[in-house]
């Protein structure tokens, strides 16, 4: 009798779609093509009215874990795809429950519960005949209780017209929709919990993601650029391909700075931030920008100093955790893998001149003037003259560009002339 292992992966809100569900399941093909690990062979997939059959040509549990990182995937059955006949699901069924509980399987019962469906109606047994002789063929063979209200394992049999998929566990994917399929932003990407959380919440309503990190350099050391680097890395296993491109805004921040009262400097600083952001999402293609601002967390976030800042850009802000307390934000940051990147020590480029006390009101009228003074347009196009761009692939191991690798590594070094010449604040 033919067994094959494969994976079941049932899409999430793309499937709802309508008239638009072609692009979104080709968005989502796309991006599950880019996320298959090496481990698992030569891959076929095979569309099966609302969900995609993934036929590894080697079998290996990296690739269902890999699927539940993809976005426009809600749930993902690691399977067997066995012969519509119910001693073949039995096998199945027990093959499984073997390769996942090993010598557990008499040692500890597990109450249980089989779940039955036919998309093929003309097949012979009905559900409840299955999930009877499924039931009580599986209590033989393992001694396990069955429990329909509370079960620690469901089987699943899904009878379908060519042949029938049996699964003995199932994992929550990152559901939303697929990468892709609502355009493309550019995120400002600090080195905080925020604003990775924010990226990762957009990516799940179907928005590419690019990155933008400012460091405070020549002024500040390159740490915040490692954990920009690090985060992007991270994020990029949720989509096909992320570049991240790192501005040394240290100057242009100085020049800015002295044209400013100090208590509008950081609303200052933010506006310079999305106009730069603004002038690569249109190298880029990018409709929209992205940050991770919360109302009211930092004094910059007041209602009146975002609108304010919003002022200086056409492209939409997009803010996706307005509405969040830090506690749910690092909470999400953790669930994503995030957070212990988030956490490390930086040297940050808004701190560098943060006034003591920042305005919590201020006006588009008064930052235009404080920005012609400085110079603006001029401020911008030096910064975006001078970008290093890091490239990544949602492959395990993310891809570094050569002429990233070679940008990290010099600011690596003079990272370690900073060292040996240790600032006061440097620790
Ligand atoms: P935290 O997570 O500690 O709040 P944060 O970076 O979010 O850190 P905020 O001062 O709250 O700090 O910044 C608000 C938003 O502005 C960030 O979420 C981010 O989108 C953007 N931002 C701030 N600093 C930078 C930076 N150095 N590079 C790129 N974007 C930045
Ligand atoms: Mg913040």
């Amino acid at each position: 009798m033919t067994m094959q292992h494969c994976v079941l992966v049932k899409l999430g809100e793309a499937f709802l779609k309508g008239e638009n569900r072609a692009l979104f399941t080709r968005a989502l093909r796309r991006n599950i093509i880019a996320a298959l690990p090496a481990e698992s062979g030569s891959v076929a997939i095979q569309p099966r009215g609302g969900m995609f059959v993934l036929f590894p040509s080697d079998h290996s549990a990296q690739l269902a874990q890999r699927m539940t990182e993809v976005p426009g995937i809600n749930v993902v059955d690691p399977a067997k795809c066995t012969q519509k006949a119910p001693e073949a699901f039995l096998d199945a069924a027990l093959d499984q429950l073997r390769e996942r509980f090993g010598d557990e399987l008499q040692q500890r019962p597990r109450a249980f519960a089989v779940i039955a469906q036919r998309r093929d109606k003309r097949f012979e047994h009905t559900s409840a005949d299955l999930n009877r002789y499924l039931g009580a063929e599986i209590q033989r063979a393992t001694g396990w209780p069955v429990n329909l209200s509370h079960p620690e394992v469901t089987i699943r049999v899904d009878v379908n017209f060519g042949d029938a998929f049996v699964s003995v566990q199932r994992l929550r994917g990152v559901g939303g929709l697929p990468v892709g399929s609502s355009g493309r932003a550019m995120v400002l990407l600090s080195g905080g919990f925020d604003s990775p959380v924010a990226a990762m919440r957009m990516m799940k309503r179907g928005l590419a993601c690019d990155f933008v990190h400012f460091s405070g350099a020549p002024y500040t050391d390159p740490s915040s650029i490692y954990k920009a680097y690090a985060l992007v890395r991270q994020l990029s296993r949720y989509q096909p391909r992320s570049r991240l491109w790192v501005a040394q805004l240290g100057s242009a921040q100085r020049t800015l700075a002295s044209s400013s009262a100090p208590g509008l400097r950081t609303v200052a600083q933010r506006r310079l931030m999305l106009r730069i952001a603004e002038e690569l999402a249109g190298r880029q293609k990018a409709d929209a920008l992205v940050t991770g601002d919360s109302l009211g967390q930092v004094a910059s976030q007041t209602i009146s100093n975002l609108h304010t800042v919003d002022d200086a850009v056409t492209r939409p802000v997009l803010r996706p955790l307005i509405g969040w307390d830090k506690e749910e934000i690092i909470a999400e940051a953790r669930r994503i893998g995030t957070a212990e990147i988030s956490m490390l020590p930086d040297q940050d480029c808004c701190t560098m001149l943060a006034p003591p006390r920042p305005a919590t009101y201020s006006d588009a009228a008064t930052l235009q003037t404080v920005e012609t003074r400085a110079g603006i347009e001029e401020l911008v196009t030096g910064t975006v003259s001078n970008l290093q761009e890091y490239s990544f692939t949602a492959g395990d191991g993310a891809q570094l560009s050569p002429q990233g690798a070679a940008a990290l590594s010099s600011q690596r070094q003079s990272s370690q002339r900073c060292e040996g010449t240790a600032s006061p604040q440097a620790g």
